[in-house]
């Protein structure tokens, strides 16, 4: 979030300082492990698809601007059992934004992807023009476009504390103190290090992702798309082999909490780690239950609602926070950024971002 605002920033000729506590793109964080899954068709409040569609379009123009490829069209199956869920509501509601979607039977499931082993109770809803994000090359192409605007970059170095003015804000790192007009704050799993300047209802999760050895070109990329799986077993996400990398899974729901300066307990560290996801392989895509070849830890930073926090300070209004990405955020992060310096540089969005404001934290938030 904050090396896409930063480029977005630079951009507009502001003068721009980019602080980071590593290196990114890292492994430190919420980005890492790639791919992400870039969908459009969420439910409820129509931003986030809204949002999804200006994402996708940002990323398009990245790619143009670096010549990289970030972004693979690969389509993203979202497959669910219909005792528990049915995603026919959500197809109307974004046949209006006009994002095309298919309502598929187990069935039609079965025959376009024949590893897929669902029962008849499953059914789907398709979105072709979605797929995934490489997310990693995606940060070194705003790192990049950024630094090649002018952009300046302190990495491994952490900001120890904040303190802002009427109409300034200050940044204190180890041995240093910067002084601006205007400050974005995008700490992920570490807003709590920001305290009491800000504090925020965030909550960090450690996640676990694996990449299983598969028996089937059905699981290759071109073959097989991006998917979600909502099942009585819980909700997991993935992506086909890429290259020679095997079929990523991860699941959404569950995780162990995680605190700043606490040791991040490595893949493997518990036998659930890889016992979860390959339960799930097992059962719905047996020939991609194969060896695993990797697995890795990243973190997720979940609001109280699992939406999005993007708003003003409180009391310093030239201070924005945006956090609480809550394991969908990666997608946006090309929107959030310019959204970001808009609002900075014109004062204004042509995005709504009311549902992402800290009020409706009330009780909860504590700001300073
Ligand atoms: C396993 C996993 C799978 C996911 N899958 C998807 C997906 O399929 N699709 C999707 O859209 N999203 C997905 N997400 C979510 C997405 O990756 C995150 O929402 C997104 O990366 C959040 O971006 P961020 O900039 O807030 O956090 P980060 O990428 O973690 O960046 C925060 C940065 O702030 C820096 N920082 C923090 N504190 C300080 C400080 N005090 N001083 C200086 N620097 C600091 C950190 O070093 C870090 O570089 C997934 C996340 C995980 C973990």
């Amino acid at each position: 979030m904050g090396m896409s605002a930063g480029y977005y920033l630079a951009s507009k000729g502001l003068h721009t300082l980019l602080i980071d506590a590593f290196d990114p793109p890292h492994s430190e964080g919420s980005h890492h492990g790639e791919p992400r899954l870039i969908r459009h068709a969420y439910s409820g409040d129509p931003v986030y698809t809204k949002l999804a569609i200006g994402a996708h379009e940002l990323w398009n123009e990245v790619e143009q601007l670096t010549g990289e490829s970030l972004l693979v069209q690969s389509g993203v199956l979202n497959l669910a059992d219909s005792n528990l869920f049915s995603y026919r509501e959500r197809i109307a509601q974004v046949e209006e934004l006009a994002v095309h979607t298919e309502w598929l039977d187990a069935a039609e499931i079965r025959y376009r992807w024949p590893g897929l082993h669902i029962p008849d109770w499953f059914a789907a809803m398709y979105e072709p023009a979605a797929g995934y994000l490489h997310s990693e090359q995606c940060v070194k192409a705003y790192r990049k476009l950024a630094l090649d605007k002018g952009a300046e970059l302190l990495t491994n170095t952490a900001v120890q504390k904040v303190k802002a003015r009427k109409d300034s804000v200050t940044v204190y790192t180890h041995n240093e103190e910067y002084h601006a007009g205007a400050a974005i704050l995008t700490a992920g799993a570490w807003f709590s290090t920001l305290s009491p300047f800000v504090q925020l209802p965030i909550r960090a999760v450690r996640k676990t992702v694996g990449w299983f050895e598969t028996s089937s070109p059905a699981f290759d990329s071109g073959q097989f798309p991006g998917f979600t799986l909502n099942a009585r077993e819980g909700s997991y996400y993935g992506f086909p082999s890429i290259g020679d990398n095997g079929l990523k899974i991860g699941r959404h729901d569950t995780g162990t909490s995680w605190l700043p300066g606490e040791p991040l307990a490595s893949f493997g560290s518990y036998a659930e780690d890889e016992a979860d996801l390959r339960h799930v392989l097992e059962k719905y895509m047996p020939e991609a239950a194969g060896r695993l070849k990797r697995g890795a830890v990243c973190k997720y930073e979940i609001s109280p609602d699992e939406n999005f926090i993007i708003d003003r300070h409180p009391v310093h209004p030239h201070v924005w926070v945006a956090g609480g990405f809550s394991g969908h955020g990666f997608k946006f992060s090309s929107v959030v950024g310019k959204l970001l310096a808009d609002l900075i540089a014109d004062g204004q969005t042509s995005y709504s971002i009311q549902p992402f404001s800290l009020a409706r934290f009330n009780d909860q938030s504590d700001i300073t």
